[in-house]
C-alpha cells in the first residue's frame, strides 16, 4: 500500500484504549493521539500517556501526543433526572446560583453571563440543537423563552453566538492540566475557545516559564477567533478547525467557506492545519460511512489540511480499527489526485518575496523538474521542514534532525517523516547518513537525485537558506 502523507490525529477513550486495538490503529495510520481533557482524570490521562508510548516503542512507529486542554466550556448542570422536556414557547431560566435542575430551571457555570446578555439575545444548548431567547436578566437569573425545544440532559454546553464573553481561555482546571501535560513531557498543547492572540500568548508564556518544548495548537471554534484570524495564526505554532463548536458559535453554512480559508491562510505561511470533527461520524456505530463523510475526508484533504482528526469515532465508537483504516485509504486515494497542484497557486507564491519564501519555492520546484525521490530537510527546529511541506511537493520530505522534540511535532506536517540523526555543525557531517537512510528506507535508489535544504548554519530558527543536488 501506498505511504499515505496527510496525518491522521486520534482521539483516544473507552473504544481505544487497549494495547490490542491501539496497536491495530497505528498500524492503520494513526500518527498522533489526542487525549481530551474535558474527560478523565491525571492518573487516567498517565496511564494512556504511557500506553501509548509503549505501542509507539513496540510497533517502531512514531505517535506523538496532543493534549486537548477542555477550556472555558459553559455548561448547565444537572437536572433531577436524567433528561428533562424543553417544551417551545415554555419558560425556562438560567441561574449561575447552585442548584439541582427542572423543567423550568438550572444551573449555568459562568457566574458572569447575566452582565453579558441582554433582552434577546439567543443562548444555545446542547451544540445548538436547543434555543432560547433571553426575555428578561434580574441579579442571577436569566429568564428564557424555548424557541427550539426537545430532550435536553445535564452538563450540556452553552453557546452565546455573537457575544464578547469576558472569560480567559485558559482556566484554573485548564492550567493544572497543563502543569500535567508539561510533567508528561506531551508534544502537543490545544487550546480551545481561542478569542484572541492574547490567550496564546498567555499560555505560551507558561511554557516558557516551565521550560516546556511544546508546541501550541489554537482550537478555532468561535466567532471571535474568525474575527482576529489573521493575528492569531501568526502567533500560534498550528491551528485546529474545530468544526464542533464553530458550527455552533456560527451559522453552519459559513463554516465550509471558512475551513477552505483557515487552512489556506495556514498553508501560505506554513503552520500545520487540522481539520476536526464528525468527519466519519456514522462509524460510531457502522461499520461503512455515508459517502457525504468520504467526500468531507478528501476535500478537507484537497482544500490543504495536514491532519484529518477523529474524536468520538475512536474515543467511543464500534469501529476503531476500520475507521483508521478507511481514512488512510481516502486520504491515499485523494493524496494521489494532490499531486495536480503540486504547489500553492501562483498568487501565494508571487506575494512572497524573502529568502525563505522563495527558497522553499524554488526546492519544490527543481525537485519537480529534475525529478527527485525525495526531498531531505536538516532542520534543528522544523522550520525548514514546514516552510517545503506546505507547498505539498510531489516527492516526500525526509526530516532528519537531532532533536527528538522536533521530530515529535513534525510528524504534524504534511508528508514529512522524520529521523532523529546525530547533532551535527554542517552537512557535509551528515552526507553519509543521509544517503544510507534514503537508499535503506527505499525513498531513492544508486544514482537518483535528492534534494536536500536547510538553514545554515544549523540552529538558527527561522533561515532555510540553503539547496543541495546529489546523486546517491
Ligand atoms: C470541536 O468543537 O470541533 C472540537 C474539536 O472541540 P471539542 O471536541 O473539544 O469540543
Amino acid at each position: 500500500m501506498e505511504i499515505k502523507k496527510t496525518r491522521i490525529i486520534a482521539t483516544i477513550g473507552p473504544a481505544s484504549n487497549t494495547e490490542e486495538t491501539l496497536t491495530k490503529m497505528v498500524k492503520s495510520g494513526v500518527n498522533l493521539i489526542r487525549l481530551n481533557f474535558s474527560h478523565g482524570d491525571h492518573k487516567s490521562h498517565k496511564e494512556l500517556i504511557r500506553l501509548v508510548r509503549s505501542v509507539s516503542k513496540k510497533t517502531n512507529i512514531l505517535v506523538s501526543i496532543i493534549q486537548d486542554l477542555s477550556g472555558p466550556k459553559i455548561r448547565i448542570g444537572d437536572f433531577n433526572k436524567e433528561k428533562i422536556n424543553l417544551k417551545k414557547g415554555s419558560f425556562f431560566t438560567l441561574t449561575t446560583k447552585e442548584c439541582i435542575g427542572d423543567e423550568f430551571i438550572v444551573f449555568v457555570n459562568y457566574s458572569s453571563l447575566p452582565k453579558e446578555v441582554k433582552k434577546g439575545s439567543f443562548i444555545l444548548l446542547d451544540d445548538g440543537k436547543k434555543k432560547l431567547k433571553v426575555v428578561s436578566v434580574s441579579g442571577d437569573k436569566i429568564k428564557c423563552k424555548v424557541i427550539v425545544g426537545g430532550e435536553i440532559k445535564g452538563r450540556r454546553g452553552v453557546n452565546i453566538p455573537g457575544a464578547y464573553l469576558e472569560i480567559s481561555s485558559l482556566t484554573k482546571k485548564d492550567k493544572k492540566d497543563l502543569i500535567f501535560g508539561i510533567e508528561q513531557d506531551v508534544d502537543y498543547i490545544a487550546l480551545s475557545f481561542v478569542r484572541k492572540p492574547s490567550d496564546i500568548l498567555e499560555l505560551r508564556k507558561i511554557l516558557k516559564n516551565k521550560n516546556s518544548k511544546a508546541d501550541i495548537i489554537a482550537k478555532v471554534e468561535t466567532h471571535e477567533a474568525i474575527e482576529n484570524l489573521d493575528e492569531i495564526i501568526s502567533v500560534t505554532d498550528a491551528v485546529m478547525v474545530a468544526r464542533g463548536d464553530l458550527a455552533v458559535e456560527m451559522p453552519p453554512e459559513d463554516v465550509p467557506a471558512l475551513q477552505k480559508k483557515i487552512v489556506r491562510k495556514c498553508n501560505k505561511v506554513g503552520k500545520p492545519v487540522i481539520v476536526a470533527t464528525q468527519m466519519l461520524e456514522s462509524m460510531i456505530k457502522s461499520p461503512v460511512p455515508t459517502r457525504a463523510e468520504v467526500s468531507d475526508v478528501a476535500n478537507s484533504i484537497l482544500d490543504g489540511a495536514d491532519a484529518v482528526m477523529l474524536s468520538e469515532e475512536t474515543a467511543m465508537g464500534d469501529y476503531p480499527v476500520e475507521v483508521i483504516s478507511l481514512m488512510s485509504k481516502v486520504a491515499v486515494k485523494t493524496e494521489v489526485g494532490y499531486s495536480e497542484r503540486g504547489i500553492l497557486p501562483k498568487e501565494e507564491c508571487d506575494l512572497s518575496k524573502g529568502v525563505v519564501d522563495s527558497i522553499s519555492d524554488s526546492i519544490v520546484k527543481i525537485a519537480r523538474e529534475i525529478d527527485a525521490k525525495v526531498i531531505v530537510a536538516l532542520t534543528e527546529s522544523g522550520f525548514t521542514a514546514r516552510m517545503i511541506s506546505r507547498h505539498k511537493p510531489l516527492q516526500p520530505i525526509v526530516v532528519m534532525t537531532p532533536k527528538r522534540k522536533t521530530a515529535g511535532k513534525i510528524i504534524l506536517s504534511f508528508d514529512c517523516f522524520p529521523f532523529i540523526v546525530r547533532p551535527f555543525k554542517q552537512v557535509s557531517d551528515v552526507m553519509e547518513e543521509v544517503r544510507s537512510f534514503v537508499i535503506k528506507n527505499k525513498y531513492a535508489k544508486k544514482g537518483d537525485k535528492i534534494i536536500i535544504a536547510a538553514g545554515v548554519p544549523f540552529g538558527k530558527v527561522g533561515g532555510t537558506n540553503m539547496i543541495m543536488v546529489q546523486i546517491v
